[in-house]
């Protein structure tokens, strides 16, 4: 017999998360375990009773997982349970990097009368290019970034994937086209578009930056939907008023990159689809179910 204690956002199907906006409350006393979603949980005193953590999502950078450990508390996450909410939302940054559907919805709802005539005449402003036969680089090959690389690949993308743990081999799922890059610097020289499916660690931080933004194709597309610092923001400006960079699209906005130009910057959606957080819940609760019944 065990308890799950979980704190704010019950989702439609009964099963809960711990959430954003939580307040430690006496609610916790004698948990078993909980369930965390994006909340911070560094400063949060678990009471003694918690003997495990599920994080319902893929990065586990807002859990003390080290501290935890020494006490005993096991902590899990959901792999792969978001990753195709992630997939589908990179798809739609490669779109966004290469047609401007957001300058032009912007302009044309500043249109007010003969519209049409208007949208004929100014539409000139936001012609683009094309994916098709364009070069992608996944750099991770785990969950989300063989999604990617696949789905990719299936709209015409020719793809080069690199993981340093992983060969594109043994990559599970991932199609037989994907060229396999030994080096990052492989594709930094040869793709249109970078898209970085990382966990942020202390040796991935910063990754792309100045350095590696110099070995990179004039006019190429960025995109991040793991981690913020994973970019150098600083660096990302100055490669973008450079135009090394052509479009940078990120899922985190943060005051340096909001409003910039050539940043499309999506408020943390990767994640946020009905699908994607049942799946998580329901993973995060076998998980923790099974943990404490074995
Ligand atoms: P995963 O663990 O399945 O895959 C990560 C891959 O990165 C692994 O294959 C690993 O070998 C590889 N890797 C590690 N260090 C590397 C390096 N230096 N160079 C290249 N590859 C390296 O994780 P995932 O589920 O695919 O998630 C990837 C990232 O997406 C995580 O950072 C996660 O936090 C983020 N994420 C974001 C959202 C969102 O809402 N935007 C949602 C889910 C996950």
């Amino acid at each position: 017999m065990y308890t799950v204690h979980t704190l704010n956002k019950i989702s439609q199907n009964g099963l809960a998360l711990l959430g954003d906006a939580y307040k430690v409350s006496d609610e916790l006393n004698n948990a078993d375990a909980i369930l965390v979603r994006s909340a911070k949980m560094h400063d949060m005193v678990l009471p003694e009773s918690v003997k495990a953590v599920a994080r319902a999502g893929a990065g586990v950078n807002n859990i003390p997982i080290e501290a935890y450990a020494e006490k005993g508390i096991v902590v899990f996450n959901t792999p792969g349970a978001n990753a195709n909410a992630v997939k589908e939302l990179v798809l739609c940054g490669l779109l966004l990097a290469s047609r401007k559907v957001v300058d032009g919805i912007n302009w044309a709802k500043t249109l007010e009368s003969d519209v049409a005539k208007t949208v004929e005449k100014g539409k000139g402003a936001f012609g683009g290019g094309e994916i098709l036969g364009k070069k992608l680089g996944v750099i991770g090959l785990g969950a989300i970034g063989v999604m990617v690389a696949n789905a990719a690949q299936a709209l015409g993308m020719e793809v080069i994937g690199y993981d340093p743990y992983i060969s594109v081999d043994a990559a599970w799922g991932l199609s037989r086209h994907i060229k396999h890059a030994n080096t990052l610097d492989e594709i930094y020289a040869e793709a249109d578009y970078i898209t970085i499916h990382v966990p942020l660690l202390d040796s991935t931080k910063h990754m792309l930056n100045k350095e590696a933004f110099d070995k990179m194709k004039t006019g190429v597309a960025v995109l991040n939907f793991s981690r913020d610092t994973l970019v150098q923001n600083e660096d990302m400006k100055v490669a973008i008023a450079e135009g090394k960079v052509a479009k940078y699209v990120t899922d985190f906005p943060v005051e340096d990159v909001l409003n910039q130009e050539n940043i499309i910057a999506i408020p943390h959606l990767g994640a946020s689809t009905e699908e994607s957080e049942e799946n998580c819940a329901v993973m995060a609760v076998k998980e923790i179910k099974d943990y404490l019944e074995q």
